[in-house]
């Protein structure tokens, strides 16, 4: 199954799963109880949930798809900002005497995800070898950056 974007929607297992036009997803379990969510991470919760109701109930299918949808806490406005267009890279300068710990690198090692001092970072090595940062900051905040590179580097890959 794909959205109209032709990105494939989060696959779960028991679960049908689609997306309207306003950018909400809709969940059916087999067993009836449906759910809605905002985002693909909501999706995988919402199906973890509807499996886990399904098996730990003693509701009929008929109660269960009479039931209103579960739902994400909070309005639909409180989905996650969209990544900023513009990713600031500036130059690396360290900020701890301790070594930067690497978490993660991009399949070619253009990009590394690093933790410095209990902040989050993607580094990249600029031009004359030297090194670039971008979204320095809590780990929700450099992760979106990081999200965003990977998913541009393989966009772009050859
Ligand atoms: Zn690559």
């Amino acid at each position: 199954m794909a959205n109209r974007t032709g990105a494939p929607l989060p696959d779960i297992p028991g679960c049908s799963v689609e997306l309207d036009d306003s950018g909400t997803y809709h969940l059916t379990h087999h067993s009836g109880r449906r759910a809605i969510a905002y985002t693909e991470r909501q999706v995988i919760l919402a199906g973890m949930a509807l499996g886990a109701l399904a098996t730990l109930t003693d509701k009929s299918p008929q109660e269960f798809a009479e039931a209103p949808p579960l739902q994400p806490i909070g309005p639909p406005q409180e989905r996650p900002e969209p990544a900023p267009a513009a990713i600031v890279w500036r130059p690396h300068v360290p900020r701890s005497p301790r070594p930067i710990r690497v978490y993660g690198h991009s399949c070619c090692r253009a990009y590394e995800w690093c933790c410095e001092a209990g902040q989050f970072f993607v580094l990249r090595e600029g031009e004359h070898g030297r090194l670039e940062e971008a979204g320095r900051g809590v780990y929700a905040k450099a992760r979106q950056v990081w999200d965003e590179l990977l998913a541009e580097h393989a966009r772009t890959h050859i």
